[in-house]
């Protein structure tokens, strides 16, 4: 199994357990549950801390060469909490 490293907490998980963003056809940024975006992706925890330290240290913009402005990153954030909320 492929391992990947956190963007926030840089931890090393199991890609199942990370969630994968990449822009989608329209430049934003989504999350990309199929890996069917291609391009550019990068992983992160399903956690606001994460997500946020990730903003911070601006992890995003290193992992993807372009920048992730604030509405796109809470955007991306809104997305993650619904589809998440629609599993449990
Ligand atoms: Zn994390």
């Amino acid at each position: 199994m492929p391992d990947r490293t956190c963007l926030g907490c840089r931890s090393v998980l199991d890609k199942s357990s990370l969630v994968r963003l990449a822009r989608g056809k329209d430049g934003l940024l989504e999350m990309d549950e199929s890996g069917k975006f291609g391009g550019r992706g990068a992983y992160i925890c399903p956690k606001e801390e994460c997500l946020k330290d990730a903003l911070r240290k601006n992890a995003f913009g290193r992992a993807l060469k372009s920048a992730v402005s604030l509405p796109e990153f809470e955007f991306l954030w809104e997305g993650i909490r619904k589809s998440r909320a629609g599993r449990i």
